[in-house]
């Protein structure tokens, strides 16, 4: 039997219908339990907590994530595993955050949701919850066997950092493109063992909690111009851009382009370079059209998705490293989020 504290953040697996507008609002977390008796059948021992305002999470912000990551820290010693109800616009973002403030993470925290409100008759809901609650149980030879942060959804349950909401109507809403799923849920529970995070038992956990949200992602699409281009770049107390490039990380190579971006990494702008494909990787320096980026000192982002870098590069601006640290650290993968 294992100890597992759900956690409810806000999002439509804990919505309902309201009966006038029509409209799904959030309601009492207690409500969400009577709905699923099942829940009494698992071997576990559940507890739950929820924010005590939810929030739908296209509303989630730093403060939210350390908010969620203190609630965990302080429930830390008394469970073997957490399972973190969010909505799944934003769940994507939210966990691949959270992956990067637990460092040495030795115990599961699984991120869930649904496309359908708990109460529906159709949902998904039911499945997905009690699906993660057995995955954040699970223990072989009284050993917890996911040390790391998950995002479980229709039948997989995926490497939170390397997923992305890819659909917004089907029960298949979550995409890992560049990381198989690391558990499936079928008529037995298929752990793929090798590819679980081990790490350093010996090392000690720590929670970072301070975050800097003075960042942007800036999709490049052809057309973009000059004058757009220069006030963004300019934006006083920007510190970091997440650069969606096009292919293998190719951008224009237009002068006036080239040396905007030069001036906002002479400025110290941290820029990463990331792929707007769903799949596939950063290679600077493969065409003509990212070597230049290469040679401004553009960190190349690899494999890794959006929402991952916007989190990772919240995490190290908060470190106040140089800027040659900086494109070290963001090239090494911290917690399995690039290859
Ligand atoms: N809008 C909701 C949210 O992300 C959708 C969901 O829960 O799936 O909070």
């Amino acid at each position: 039997m294992s100890k597992i504290l759900l956690v409810y953040t806000g999002g439509t697996i804990g919505m309902v219908k309201n009966p006038e507008t029509g409209a799904l609002e959030t309601f009492n977390f207690d409500e969400l339990l009577s709905n699923i008796p099942e829940l009494k059948l698992l071997e576990h021992d559940i507890s739950t907590v929820s924010f005590d305002d939810p929030v739908d999470s296209s509303d989630m912000d730093i403060t939210d994530y350390v908010k969620l990551a203190e609630l965990i820290e302080i429930n830390f010693e008394d469970y073997d595993g957490f399972v973190v109800l969010h909505g799944s616009d934003t769940m994507s973002y939210s966990a691949s955050m959270i992956s990067f403030m637990f460092e040495n993470l030795k115990k599961p925290i699984i991120f869930t949701g649904s496309q359908l409100p708990i109460g529906d008759l159709r949902t998904d809901a039911k499945e997905n919850l009690i699906t993660s609650i057995q995955l954040a149980g699970l223990k072989e030879q009284g050993e917890t066997v996911i040390k790391e942060v998950g995002l479980y959804f229709e039948y997989k349950l995926y490497r939170a950092n390397r997923t992305t909401k890819v659909n917004a109507e089907h029960f298949e809403a979550f995409a890992s493109s560049n990381f198989p799923p690391i558990a499936e849920s079928g008529v037995n529970l298929k752990i793929s063992y090798d590819k679980l995070i081990k790490p350093n038992l010996r090392k000690k956990m720590i929670v970072h909690k301070l975050l800097n949200d003075n960042i942007l992602i800036l999709k490049l699409f052809p057309g973009i111009n000059y004058k757009t281009l220069r006030y963004i770049f300019n934006i006083p107390h920007l510190e970091g851009i997440v650069l969606e490039t096009f292919g293998s990380g190719n951008a224009k190579t237009d002068p006036w382009f080239m040396e905007l971006l030069k001036s906002v990494i002479d400025r110290g702008v941290k820029v990463v370079n990331v792929t707007q494909c769903v799949g596939g990787s950063v290679i600077m320096g493969k065409y003509a059209t990212s070597a230049g980026l290469k040679n401004l000192g553009v960190i190349s982002g690899g494999d890794i998705t959006t929402e991952a870098a916007v989190g990772k590069m919240m995490y190290l601006l908060s470190k106040k490293l140089g800027p040659k640290v900086f494109k070290t650290i963001f090239e090494t993968s911290l917690r399995g989020e690039m290859n």
